[in-house]
């Protein structure tokens, strides 16, 4: 029996789970529920509710055919799951990559319910993707892809029911062709079905960079509470799309060095710092940091061992593994990716010293935002940018030192304070509703 299985059948509280829901190895969906496991000691009387979120709500599984532009027809496959609901309608990204499974959609779901609910905004958890590279369709076929799922879950989503936004590999046009999409099903226009949005169709100012905003705002938290000064701390970031690269723009600005970039194409170094607006440039123009001038370029291996006191993975899940946590240097590392950290390399860096901030608070701005485009769309009245980024800025800060408490207060890593604090309002919330019937 693999270590996954034995531990979830060691759960007191797990009854037999159907296959699927089952960890038979530790993917992204067996690491959750290790999360959970590591909670459940401190949730009291809540305890006896923890079943629920071992258990999505729903999950859609969805064939999604498409033309392609020579006329042959391909078939993808397309999830949407809607982990919980109990605090409000699900929310949270579609996803298209290659490598996109079910075990992951539900994890990314499952990290949706939490993050919503330690950033308290009202929301249940809910995530979406389809195993496609996106890189290999015309910008045709990837409409096409884009419209034909969304008519696929279409029957589980709405602006009060599940609301989807960009992830990784999906962006601003893909939320326009959704929104269209579903608003010709419906015959009416709905911004609110989704969010992430142009901003002249109903998205917010302030969206776009709302991810990486907060990842800089709570990281610079924690660095003082380390007692770690941000001018001249060196920064290494992994990924360098929405997330990272914005994270990494807004530390340069506050006199960090951003030593070391790594994307799926290439790793760049330089000590002395890297210009950020221009590898940022660089990107736009050839698709990845790969042969940035004025950079020394690494294996992809070496990036782990670069000297710097922050580090900040911003790209896919299971990438600080045992095999790598041991050789980081950082004192702080902000988790803008989800589900970058395996439980493992968790302990190993706790071991270490080195403070990790958990992506269910670290990377909770871009959701946070998306509330804020939401209420917007509903209210159709539209706020200043200044005013968004302020009250962004505000909940990140409340969130993390409510989080920082709890971690003082229960003697556990950053990680389980934001569990503690996010399943006792998901439970809470379950036990007031009662089961029903
Ligand atoms: N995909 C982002 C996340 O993982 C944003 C989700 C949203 O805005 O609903 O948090």
């Amino acid at each position: 029996m693999s270590q996954a299985s034995s531990h979830t059948a060691a759960s007191p509280a797990a009854h037999a789970l159907p296959s699927y829901l089952q960890a038979d190895h530790l993917g992204p969906w067996g690491i959750y529920l290790q999360q959970v496991d590591r909670v459940t000691p401190y949730l009291g009387h809540l305890a006896r509710w923890v079943e629920t979120l071992k258990r999505p709500k729903r999950i859609l599984i969805v064939d999604v055919p498409i033309h392609l532009d020579d006329g042959s027809v391909a078939h993808f496959e397309g999830y949407r799951v809607q982990h919980n609901t109990s605090r409000g309608p699900g929310k949270g990204g579609v996803r298209f990559h290659q490598d996109v499974t079910l075990s992951e959609v539900m994890a990314l779901s499952a990290w949706m319910s939490i993050k919503n609910a330690a950033v308290n905004v009202p929301y249940g958890g809910a995530k979406g993707g389809i195993r496609v590279d996106p890189k290999t369709l015309s910008s045709g076929e990837l409409e096409r892809l884009t419209r034909r799922y969304t008519s696929e879950i279409g029957i589980i989503i709405g602006p009060s029911k599940d609301i989807p936004a960009p992830d990784v590999n999906t962006n601003e046009q893909i939320m326009a062709w959704m929104m269209d999409t579903y608003s010709m099903n419906e015959g009416a226009t709905a911004t609110g079905v989704v969010t992430g949005k142009p901003v002249d169709l109903g998205g917010s100012l302030g969206r776009r960079e709302a991810t990486g905003r907060g990842v800089y705002t709570v990281g610079v938290e924690a660095a003082r509470h380390l007692k770690l000064e941000v001018r001249g701390a060196r920064v290494a970031v992994q990924g360098f799309g929405n997330v990272g690269s914005i994270a990494a723009k807004l530390f340069a600005e506050a006199g960090a060095r951003v030593v070391a970039v790594q994307d799926h194409a290439g790793t760049v170094y330089s000590e002395a710092g890297l210009d950020v607006p221009a590898l940022m440039f660089h990107v736009k123009q050839t698709g990845s940091v790969a042969g940035f001038a004025g950079a020394q370029a690494l294996v992809a291996d070496a990036f782990w061992d670069v000297p710097c006191d922050i580090l900040i993975p911003a790209a896919l899940e299971g990438q600080i593994t045992r095999a790598n946590a041991g050789r980081i240097q950082a004192r702080l590392v902000i988790e803008g990716a989800n589900g970058p950290t395996t439980p493992e390399a968790d302990d190993i860096l706790r071991d270490r010293g080195v403070l990790v901030v958990p992506d269910v608070i670290a990377n909770a701005g871009g959701v946070t935002v998306s509330y804020f485009e939401w209420v917007q769309d509903f209210s159709s009245f539209f706020w200043s940018e200044e005013e968004i980024n302020a009250r962004l800025v505000r909940i990140m800060q409340e969130a993390f030192a409510a989080v920082w408490s709890v971690a003082q207060d229960k003697q556990v890593s950053l990680r389980t304070a934001t569990f503690i604090v996010a399943c006792t309002r998901i439970l809470h919330a379950r036990e007031m509703r009662g089961l029903y019937p």
